[in-house]
């Protein structure tokens, strides 16, 4: 039943009365029950909560309510998203004992469209990494092959979607933890204009980069869950007061088919897996025969864009993570030993012995970028790696502004690889990094950036294409993307 469903199925068989909210909300949680013991897309499950909350849909609907357009829609949320009364790990040791004590911003517009919260999903360790096997809780994986990576770092939204595990899902994107696991488990995956979507109650990794976003089954969900999570909020002073247009969700099809398309030579390089190439050629070949008009352009400090968001990234993560000092947020171990006379004699700190002790929770990549982060932000160091990080990244942006008098979109590949085998590039950093390298200029620019799966033939693995507009103009894209679902449905 669950399989063949979309949002705007769901709404329609919900109000034609074909199923109640509860019995959709039941087949999830079923669908949980069995598959996620293999996939481990879940960390936390409240079945009670989701139960609940769809009866109170089914009760709204019976009173003859008018509802909102995600009500009854069955949604998960990666754990370093706040939902109150839930445990929120972030997948990290550090926070094993911690409870939400409130609802992250964007989980409060979810409320307000009375959507199911279903649990929280697995990531890697406070969103950093690009296979989703940084979880201190175990790696997921990929549901259209279990020996492969689902991409990080959403990992668990991204799978929970593919394996019918939720209708739905928001997931956060820094660098590609949105894009790159959409396009590794074959679903749409979108990240958002930076200020578009509250970050209050999103545990902070890169606050100059970070963004929550969502997962769906088609591009027309996406943009229903996106239109729901979108709007400034008080309580986070970088979210915009921008208003989307009804375009969002209905494309202005007259003017979607007069857009240009680019195609950064820059992204379209020597290490792209053959199968990745061809498949996003076809995708440029499917635009170009609906009438979209196709046109080369260059990014040219692309090249530069990795170097800088590990600089940025590393200073900015080693200032964030100093709130997880074992104590705020719940002890990690308590240990009753607490020796106050160090070996040499000398009496040394409780209360510093315990911090130590704590932060040795961090797992490998949260440790690597806080040490990475504290060096560059250093005294004499400052100038020479975060300041001039910056500059670049303004360089990287003015690209992205050039480009952007040319064309409307750009069209790119999400990445230059299928899903790859897990525990491939566990154990080097910078082949997982160079995982990201067509996505992070994207944040760098503050844009936002849409994976949509291209079609593959029948038992291939997922290839997603990646396609950018201007900030706020998340419409444009949404509208590309629905127009190739469109064009390819009938092939
Ligand atoms: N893979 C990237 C990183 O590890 C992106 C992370 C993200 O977008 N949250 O930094």
């Amino acid at each position: 039943m669950i399989k063949d469903l979309t949002i705007t199925k769901f709404r329609d068989g919900l109000r034609r009365k074909e199923f109640s909210a509860l019995e959709i909300t039941r087949a999830y949680l079923q669908e949980i029950e069995r598959r996620n013991p293999e996939l481990n897309a879940y960390l936390t499950v409240d079945s009670e909560g989701a139960l609940r909350q769809a009866e109170e849909v089914d009760a709204a609907l019976a009173r003859g309510e008018e509802l909102p357009p995600l009500a009854g829609v069955p949604v998960a949320i990666k754990d370093i998203i706040l939902i109150k009364g839930l445990r929120a790990t972030g997948a990290s040791k550090i926070l094993e004992h911690y409870t939400a004590s409130y609802d992250a911003g964007c989980v409060k517009k979810l409320r307000a469209q009375q959507a199911v919260l279903l649990g929280k999903t697995n990531c890697d360790e406070f969103a950093m990494g690009s296979s989703g096997e940084n979880s201190a809780y175990g790696p997921t994986k990929n549901p259209r092959d279990l020996t492969r990576v689902p991409g990080g770092s959403s990992s668990g939204s991204a799978a929970a979607v593919a394996a019918d595990m939720a209708l739905g899902s928001l997931g956060t994107d820094t660098g590609s933890s949105v894009r790159l696991p959409a396009s590794f488990c074959g679903v749409v995956g979108l990240r958002t204009t930076y200020g578009s979507v509250s970050r209050s109650g999103v545990m902070a990794m890169t606050s100059s980069l970070d963004q929550v976003g969502p997962f769906a089954k088609n591009v027309e969900d996406a943009a229903l869950l996106f239109r729901a999570i979108a709007g400034r909020d008080p309580l986070d002073a970088t979210s915009n007061p921008q208003e989307y247009g009804e375009d969002l969700v209905r494309p202005d099809w007259e003017k979607i088919k007069k857009l240009t398309v680019g195609l950064p030579k820059e992204y379209f390089i020597d290490g792209i897996e053959p199968e990745v190439r061809k498949v996003v050629t076809e995708v440029v070949e499917t635009y170009r025969r609906a009438g979209i008009k196709i046109k080369d352009i260059s990014l040219p400090h692309t090249k530069d864009a990795l170097a800088t968001y590990y600089i940025i990234v590393p200073a900015e993560i080693s200032a964030n993570l100093a709130r997880y000092d074992g104590i705020r947020y719940g002890r990690t171990q308590i240990n009753a030993d607490k020796t106050q006379i160090g070996a040499d004699g000398q009496r040394k700190s409780a209360l510093l012995d315990l911090y130590f002790q704590d932060r040795a929770n961090f797992g490998a990549e949260p440790k690597r970028r806080i040490m990475l982060g504290t060096f560059v932000l250093s005294s004499g160091y400052y100038d020479a790696y975060y300041a001039k990080a910056q500059r670049v990244r303004t360089l990287i942006r003015r690209d992205f502004e050039e480009a952007f008098k040319q064309v409307d979109a750009i069209l790119t590949p999400v990445s230059p690889h299928l899903p790859f085998k897990l525990g491939e590039k566990v154990n080097d950093p910078l082949a997982m990094y160079l995982e990201d390298i067509f996505m992070i200029a994207v944040n760098l620019a503050g844009l936002p950036g849409l994976s949509v799966p291209a079609r593959v033939p029948p038992g291939h693995l997922p290839v997603g294409f990646q396609l950018i507009s201007p900030h706020f103009r998340e419409a444009d894209i949404l509208g590309l993307g629905r127009l190739h679902e469109m064009t390819t449905a009938n092939q």
